[in-house]
């Protein structure tokens, strides 16, 4: 299976706030940007698994960038999607936000209603995390099995 985890207010506090994991000396002296508490276990459990990891992001943050940040803390993502990609590969004349069908994915997690709202429209699954779940990433892996 392709799971793809979104990252603002995901997987990186921006409006909404949650507890992030200790950065090391390196990791500040490269800005790697603050990640949410659980989610590296969460993705080495799903690699673990066969599961390909994805991140899929509205951002424009380089692809590169952002799978070197994830490397730094020990993830090596399996592909990047950032907002020019998407724009690339979804040329969709309703303009959906997120559309992992075209990538092949299986399961989007994700902060936002609306992208949840779309999985209905688009018939694509997701799974939408709350800032105030401590269990999201058991959860998550409960609902994978
Ligand atoms: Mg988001």
């Amino acid at each position: 299976m392709i799971i793809s985890f979104d990252l603002d207010d995901t997987l990186i506090p921006g409006t909404k706030q949650f507890a992030t994991l200790e950065r090391s000396f390196l990791q500040k002296l490269w800005k790697v940007e603050k990640l949410r508490m659980g989610t590296i276990e969460l993705m080495k459990a799903c690699q673990a698994k066969g599961h390909k990891v994805y991140v899929y992001t509205t951002s424009y943050r380089p692809p590169r960038r952002i799978w070197w940040m994830f490397y730094l803390y020990g993830i090596k993502l399996d592909k990047v999607i950032n907002q020019q990609v998407h724009n690339q590969f979804v040329r969709m004349p309703t303009k959906p936000s997120k559309y992992p069908p075209a990538f092949n994915i299986d399961l989007h997690i994700d902060d936002s209603k609306g992208v949840e709202m779309e999985g209905q429209q688009y018939n694509f699954k997701t799974i939408i995390v709350r800032e105030d779940n401590p269990n999201w990433a058991e959860e998550i892996l409960a609902a994978i099995g």
